[in-house]
């Protein structure tokens, strides 16, 4: 039995309408598969769930995660019913009726187990699952969700698990581009990817795909693509860096407005502190990312500058100020008007100059960069917010991408 996974968005579900279109783009694939459809909640819904539970203050719980969910089952429900409608015998299933298990953590969690057999027995009696994405259930029996954007982790997870076929991500535009479309017209449409260069530029903003999907597909070895629902267009297929034949030295341009900078001022220059700040943020599950340390004009003290997470703002700053006689610093600042902005491509672990020239070009643009930070694949700067589109562009422009 092949079994095809196909995943859509929230764009794609976003109204009756369209959920009867994707009915017709599931019957049309039926024909010699099985399959699961893994669906989003309607666009914009879970933002909306997301503001009622921000007035609650209901944070990382049992409860935000129940609310944050619930936009699924409705997608999967309507769903199921259209393609009934059209002679396609569905099934609508939630994470908990697989299940799909995961850890304790509310609104990040991540997937430890699912039960593939109890899915394979469903196809005696159906020729498609349609599965909330999105959602999983804890050891506690309580409802989880696997971060902002997981839906995609749920179509990869599905898929590996059952070995399936192929995995389709079907979203709003037709691929993964040289660099988010919808702020640069000219970007284009890469045919294939490697799992490190989509990996890196998931994780520095390009929100196309959920970045624990794309691990997850590499860690399986699984052929993802990533295609439009409203052409038929091929999209991007992202595959193992062995099979693409040639290695682009700039494949990409990704942008993120969720920083936040913190600068800890005028803290003693002795080892031990760098741990100390570091490890207060691992206690609290703070992610931390680019890094940059100088000492200070005294030349005893020193300063220390890292980037986190938007919604994490609020979190450092009070556990930071909660630390300050163990810290003595003098001063700390957060700022919220960041963005950080990356160029991406396998080519670059070979060819020199490549920095130089993101930096000569923002320096064109009397753009400052504020921190800075590489991988093999990836060059990222912080920038000041405002510039974020004009670095976007140019740096597009001037990769030839
Ligand atoms: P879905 O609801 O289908 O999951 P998302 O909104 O999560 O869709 O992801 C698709 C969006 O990702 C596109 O509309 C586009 O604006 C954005 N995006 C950012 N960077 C890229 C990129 N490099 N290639 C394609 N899309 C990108
Ligand atoms: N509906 C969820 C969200 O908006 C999951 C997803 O779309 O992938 O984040
Ligand atoms: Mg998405």
């Amino acid at each position: 039995m092949n079994i095809v996974v196909m995943k859509f968005g929230g764009t794609s579900v976003a109204g009756t309408e369209k959920i009867n279109n994707i009915a017709k783009i599931v019957k049309s694939e039926f024909k010699n598969n099985r399959l699961i459809v893994v669906l989003s909640a309607m666009a914009g819904e879970t933002n909306k769930l997301q503001s009622y539970l921000d007035e609650f203050k209901a944070q990382n719980s049992i409860e935000s995660d129940l609310v944050l969910t619930s936009g699924e089952q409705v997608t999967i429900g309507l769903l199921s019913a259209a393609l009934n409608n059209i002679g396609v015998r569905s099934l609508p299933l939630l994470g908990w009726q697989v299940p799909i298990l995961t850890d304790e953590n509310y609104e990040k969690a991540k997937i430890l187990q699912i039960d593939k057999k109890r899915i394979k027995e469903y196809f005696a009696d159906y020729d498609v699952i349609v599965l909330a994405g999105f959602q999983g259930v804890n050891l506690s029996g309580r409802i989880t969700s696997l971060g902002r954007g997981g839906s995609d982790t749920t179509a990869v997870a599905i898929a590996s698990a059952i070995d399936a076929e192929r995995c389709d991500i079907y979203t709003d535009v037709d691929g993964v581009f040289t660099t988010d479309p919808n702020i640069e017209p000219n970007a284009k449409k890469i045919p294939k990817l490697s799992y490190e260069e989509m990996l890196e530029m998931a994780s520095t903003g390009a929100k196309v795909l959920h970045t624990r999907s794309v691990e997850l597909a590499m860690k399986n070895n699984l052929t993802l693509q990533v295609l439009s629902s409203l052409t038929k267009k091929n999209g991007t297929f992202i595959i193992d860096e062995k099979e693409l034949i040639e290695k682009e030295i700039v494949s990409g341009v990704s942008y993120s407005r969720n920083e936040a900078k913190v600068t800890i001022s005028g803290i003693p220059d002795k080892p031990g502190i760098s741990a100390k700040i570091f490890g207060l943020m691992t206690e609290n599950n703070i992610n931390v990312d680019m890094i940059v340390q100088n000492i200070s004009q005294d030349g005893v003290s020193a300063n220390i500058t890292f980037t986190i997470n938007q919604k994490d703002h609020d979190l450092t700053k009070s556990v930071i100020e909660k630390s300050k006689s163990t810290l003595n610093y003098k001063s700390l600042l957060l700022d919220k008007k960041v963005a950080k902005v990356s160029v991406i491509g396998m080519g670059m672990m070979s060819q020199a100059g490549v920095a130089e020239k993101m930096f000569k070009t923002l320096a064109k643009n009397v753009i400052n960069i504020l921190a800075i930070s590489t991988s093999e694949i990836k060059i990222s700067v912080l920038i000041d917010e405002k510039h974020t589109n004009i670095a976007v562009k140019s740096l597009h422009e001037v990769y030839n991408l």
